[in-house]
């Protein structure tokens, strides 16, 4: 499959990418992402950044039961994010990746309050800009983030991070004969049921006719084949 060259795309990182363990920030855990992230730079892609939580906290019921409201929670969850953006900037800014952290909501000399605007012009300017603060509300994830901010900056392509290699009919860590699309179009996904996003913000994606591509950052030089038109993950595409 082949895709028109890519001038700005938008990562979604999950907040596990930031971790070995899955809890907390190692920054060896991003080493191969910033490999890739400075390979392409050099290319002249534009790249803006949606950063998670998980490897702080979620909001879910789960994790925090009934004493704490689930907007509580999912604010608990926006301001990880922010955590995690800091700490991803500075590590950039170790690499020598010029940035700027944008957050939904603004911290007074900390982080700058998004914009998309303010984005663009950080973006056409070679920097990297880092999503924070998730989209500002409740009962969404950083997935609905992704959807919302590659719309407001008019990104060629959201590239979701995760830890399988795309998008399966069946769940791969469960199922040895699990089989992975390489191309799907949003009409297949939802015919099918297959998890690649949460709903709204797929639906979003679809409707601002944004494709999607799954894949594993894990898997070494990833993020170049997938700009390069090589096969690697699942794309999604009207
Ligand atoms: N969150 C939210 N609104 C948003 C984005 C995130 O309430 O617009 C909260 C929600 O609780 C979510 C948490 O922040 O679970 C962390 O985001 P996410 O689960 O997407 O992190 P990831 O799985 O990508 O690490």
């Amino acid at each position: 499959m082949s895709h028109p060259s890519f001038k700005r795309v938008l990562i979604k990182l999950s907040g596990e990418s930031l971790s070995i363990n899955g809890f907390g920030i190692q920054v060896e855990a991003v080493k191969e992402i910033i490999h890739d992230i400075k390979r392409a730079q050099v290319m002249g892609v534009q790249l803006a950044i949606v950063i998670g939580a998980g490897n702080i906290l979620r909001g879910s019921k789960a994790q925090f039961g009934d004493q704490i409201e689930r907007s509580t929670a999912d604010t608990m969850g926006m301001l990880a994010t922010m955590i995690n953006a800091l700490a991803l900037s500075d590590i950039l800014t170790s690499n020598g990746i010029d940035n700027e952290v944008l957050s939904s909501k603004g911290i007074d000399g900390v982080i700058q309050t998004s914009c998309p605007k303010l984005a663009k012009s950080y973006l056409n300017t070679g920097k990297v800009v880092i999503f924070a603060g998730g989209t500002g509300n409740p009962f969404v994830t950083t997935d609905s983030t992704a959807s919302l901010r590659a719309a407001e900056i008019q990104a060629d392509a959201i590239l979701k991070i995760t830890t399988v290699d795309g998008v399966y009919d069946k769940d791969p860590k469960e199922h040895d004969n699990a089989k992975k699309f390489d191309v799907l179009s949003f009409a297949d996904v939802l015919r099918k049921e297959l998890a690649v996003m949460d709903l709204g913000a797929f639906i979003q994606a679809r409707d601002f006719n944004i494709p999607i591509c799954v894949f594993n950052l894990n898997n070494s030089g990833a993020l170049m084949r997938v700009l390069n038109n090589e096969q690697e993950g699942t794309w999604v595409r009207n």
